[in-house]
């Protein structure tokens, strides 16, 4: 056997300032054929556990480019065009193959194309025929389009957000494709629209019991190869946004599309119920400073650069400003120009400094005063899990009592590791401010006396009922109070 793979992927918040080009793609993953590292990227599992899986098979794996950028806003058209064809010229050189296995995330968009990686696949179908089996993983916060499952034979889909199953999910990517080149399984996707939009984290419920029992469902029925929730991705503004369930069947194809529309109308069910509660800023200041210890963390959740926002978002340090608050650390705001003043500065000085809120509105105004270079980092990290993740030159700065933390590579606060990396010690301070959504709950849980959820101003667009789209379809909830116009329990 033969089989080609590949990744491609980032995820595009259409409303981010933060454009993505071809040197996006190098700072965060380019490997061109064969030179993809042991350990997988997020989205490029399949290249590392195809790489095992073939090798156990005796096959061979023809490995294409695998690239991925970071989430931000629109990729450029040149980028885009010249990564899948690079990818296509791969696979056309290849030929004949037996199956095409590709990493892919989902919620790319690029200028002039609304839908890349339903563009990619049909590309791909068009090589390989309509016999070749064509198979790809993808990341929850995706948009699953018409042209995509018209083009590929099935989907796995991580199950956890966050996203601690990608190597897993491509497990079953590839036992899945194994099973159908020896034939053993004919596997038939089946999807049921959902019509809504939400946020679905699997670390509280309900979300946590829904995803534990699809994968009871796998284990028991033996009809079921997979099953899969397309969460859909709020912040991109596409024809086709929204929460998809997927039930890829050993050609049942009946039994998964009453499967997948029993599953995809008990979420339905249970939409508005998924997310933690949020505060505003003012309430979560006031709550911080009330606190009988500490450190309590405020989560500044939607001015997440994971969901592709800018990350230099004010609005809960102006706050902080405000209530003259100190004993306070804040990590991290993105400036690289401000970091630059202060490494220009040197250690020890006092400047006049600008930093922050440069990028993007509705994210605060920029900080003006007298700052104190505290120390400065060259290529600073914190630690991810088992991994590290770079943060760039940094700055720490003290302003009127707060230690603020400036980056100059756009990445969200995973682990309090990115304050000791500046010289702070995260928990002998009152308060800490971090940015991220939900990723820095299993480092942060750890020395918090407790954590709130802050929706300050309005850095992404959180809210699907109000969010200023262009191009969203409308007949889905929120938008849509009763979209499936039935009763549902
Ligand atoms: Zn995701």
């Amino acid at each position: 056997m033969r089989i080609f793979t590949a990744a491609l992927a980032t995820e595009t918040n259409t409303f981010s300032p933060i454009c993505i080009d071809r040197r996006a793609f190098e700072d965060s993953l380019y490997a061109p054929p064969g030179t993809h590292p042991q350990t997988p990227t997020l989205c490029t599992a399949p290249i590392t556990v195809g790489r095992r899986a073939a090798a156990e098979k005796g096959w061979t794996l023809i490995e294409g480019t695998a690239a991925w950028a970071d989430p931000a806003g629109l990729v450029n058209r040149e980028t885009y065009e010249g990564l899948r064809d690079e990818i296509l010229d791969q696979l056309r050189a290849a030929m004949p193959v037996d199956a095409v296995v590709l990493g892919l995330h989902g919620a790319m968009v690029a200028a002039g194309y609304i839908d890349p990686e339903g563009d990619l696949l049909t590309r791909i179908r068009e090589i390989i025929g309509p016999d070749v089996l064509l198979c790809a993983e993808l990341d929850p916060h995706s948009h699953l389009t018409a042209k995509r499952v018209a083009a590929a034979d099935f989907f796995v889909v991580f199950k956890e957000f966050p996203h601690t199953d990608f190597v897993a999910r491509a497990e079953d990517l590839w036992r899945i494709a194994v099973d159908t080149l020896e034939g053993r399984v004919k596997p038939v996707m089946s999807v049921f629209d959902c019509r809504m939009i939400d946020v679905f984290p699997t670390s509280r419920e309900p979300m946590r019991s829904f995803v534990d029992r699809l994968t009871a469902i796998e284990a028991e029925d033996e009809d079921v190869l997979s099953l899969s929730v397309i969460h859909g991705f709020m912040a991109g503004d596409v024809p086709e946004l929204g929460t998809k369930m997927i039930a890829v069947t050993n050609a049942k194809p009946e039994k998964g599309e009453r499967l997948a529309r029993k599953l995809g109308l008990e979420l339905f069910s249970l939409r508005g119920t998924f997310m933690m509660p949020q505060i505003d800023e003012k309430e979560a200041v006031n709550r911080a400073l009330t606190a009988p210890r500490g450190p309590v963390v405020i989560a500044d959740m939607w001015d997440n650069p994971g969901g592709g926002t800018a990350g230099d978002s004010t609005v809960i340090l102006e706050e902080l400003l405000l209530r003259g608050a100190t004993d306070v650390a804040v990590g991290m705001i993105w400036d690289p120009i401000a970091v630059q003043l202060c490494m220009a500065a040197g250690e020890g000085a006092e400047i006049p400094l600008r930093f922050g809120a440069k990028s993007a509105p509705g994210t605060g105004n920029p900080i003006d005063g007298l700052v104190e270079v505290v120390r400065v980092v060259p290529n600073a990290e914190m630690r991810f899990g088992e991994s590290v993740a770079p943060f760039g030159d940094a700055a720490h700065i003290r302003h009127k009592g707060i230690d603020i933390v400036l980056s100059s590579v756009r990445v969200q606060s995973y682990d309090p590791s990115l304050f000791t990396a500046l010289g702070i010690d995260p928990q002998s301070k009152r308060i800490l401010v971090i940015k991220s959504t939900n990723h820095f709950y299993a480092a942060f849980s750890k020395i918090a006396s407790e954590i709130l959820y802050c929706s300050a101003g309005s850095p992404y667009p959180n809210d699907p009922a109000t969010n200023p789209y262009r191009r969203a379809r409308r007949d889905i909830w929120p938008m849509t109070a009763d979209p499936h116009c039935v009763e549902v329990a």
